[in-house]
């Protein structure tokens, strides 16, 4: 026998699980809406013409292959802070913004829940109810205390804001509020500009840290700084702000794990010294992170042509995302005139959050091949014209 006999079977990841059983299944109707990942109108995965350009140019220098700092790469650092605060910001001139580049969105979150594990010992993080299902699991596996705030209002299809205000000031002072910093995942509600002035002045008053998870920037909107509102308007306010950023989605590295966790402070010394802490806990958890998708990023970003370019294709994304909506809507609209669907195109970025519930859901994958998480989100980015019809059909099935 194994000395690991006891090892209890761990369940299938709720998200990543979707896509292994589309994989299985054998029906030529089956649509995978469960994975947020990008795909063309023919449901093909894409890469990006930038990301391409960039990398003949990374090839063509012939870099070599040693380490990175720990820290990460000294122009995709720039890079990042920029896309984020917008350049020349005066906290950046000020070097008062600490920045390690880290595994995209996941590895980033990581590092900044390890350092509120060692550095803000007993706070509690409050996560979005719903939210990823991944935070819990980041958070948690760090040992670090987590409850939910409400945000989610079913019966509006709708933000619970007064639930979240009323959540938040509940939450002991010194405690984290992570905040989805666009397109919110799974419901695709953000708060009003208004809104978010309110929660940064409530955080502020309540003396809460906020940590914004910024992992579909320029993909809610399509223009890479009016996603950033929210962040930049915190920072703006005063408040010091932790931030994961991803670029699995806008510049579709997934697999290459471009991302970066920063922490923007008020003063210098603080954010050299948490940049060494950062450093400390990263050298532990993987060392220094990947080479090559950095490099992607950094090249698209600093270059002039090829950020002008990129922002064309995200908008491409973008706008090729809310045309199916508007497509899925009107096709509900006709096929069941009674119930209100105009959640579908209010809801942005990746995903729309249906309502359905789990029963329903199994019914969708179960009689339609329709493969998507137990929560009643599909990702409109595995969704085509040429689908629509079918995926109304069997929306309407299961909800009648
Ligand atoms: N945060 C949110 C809200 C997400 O939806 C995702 C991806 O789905 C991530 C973070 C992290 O993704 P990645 O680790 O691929 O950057």
């Amino acid at each position: 026998g194994s000395r690991f006999a006891d090892v209890a079977q761990a369940p299938p990841d709720p998200i990543l699980g979707v896509s292994e059983a589309f994989k299985a299944c054998t029906d030529p109707n089956k649509l995978n809406l469960g994975v947020g990942a990008y795909r063309d109108e023919q449901l093909k995965p894409v890469v990006l013409s930038v990301v391409k350009k960039a990398e003949s140019k990374i090839f063509a220098r012939n870099e070599n292959k040693e380490y990175l700092t720990i820290e990460g790469l000294d122009g995709f650092r720039k890079a990042t802070v920029d896309l984020l605060l917008g350049g020349d910001h005066p906290a950046i001139k000020e070097g008062r913004v600490a920045v390690v580049q880290s595994l995209s969105g996941t590895g980033s979150l990581r590092v900044g829940a390890a350092f509120i594990a060692r550095f803000m010992k007993g706070s509690t993080v409050y996560l979005s109810n719903p939210t990823w299902g991944n935070h819990r699991n980041i958070f948690g596996d760090e040992g670090v205390e987590w409850k939910y705030y409400r945000y989610f209002d079913a019966d509006t299809v709708g933000l619970d804001f007064k639930g979240m205000v009323e959540d938040l000031k509940a939450a002991p002072p010194g405690s984290v509020v992570v905040l989805h910093g666009c397109a919110h995942n799974p419901t695709g509600i953000d708060p009003t500009k208004e809104q978010w002035a309110s929660i940064a002045d409530l955080c502020k008053e309540r003396d809460l840290m906020p940590f914004f998870d910024v992992a579909y920037q320029g993909f809610a909107t399509g223009d890479l700084d009016k996603d950033a509102f929210a962040p930049r308007l915190f920072v703006e306010k005063g408040l010091e702000i932790m931030v994961s950023q991803s670029y699995s989605k806008n510049l579709g590295l997934y697999g290459e794990r471009v991302g970066a966790l920063v922490m923007v402070l008020n003063d210098k010394e603080a954010a050299t010294r948490c940049l060494s802490q950062l450093k400390r806990l990263a050298r532990a958890l993987y060392s220094n992170p990947p080479t090559h998708g950095a490099r992607i990023a950094a090249e698209v970003v600093n270059d002039k042509e090829l950020f002008e370019e990129w922002k064309g294709e995200m908008r491409g994304m973008a706008g090729r995302i809310e045309r199916v909506r508007g497509e899925l809507q009107r096709a509900l609209e006709k096929k069941y005139p009674s119930k209100d669907w105009s959640f579908i195109t209010k809801q942005i970025g990746m995903f729309s959050f249906t309502g359905l519930t789990p029963v329903q859901v199994d019914n969708m994958t179960n009689k339609h091949a329709i493969f998507m998480t137990r929560d009643g989100r599909i990702s409109l980015a595995g969704l085509n014209s040429a689908k629509v019809e079918y995926l109304a059909d069997a929306i309407v099935d299961s909800v009648r």
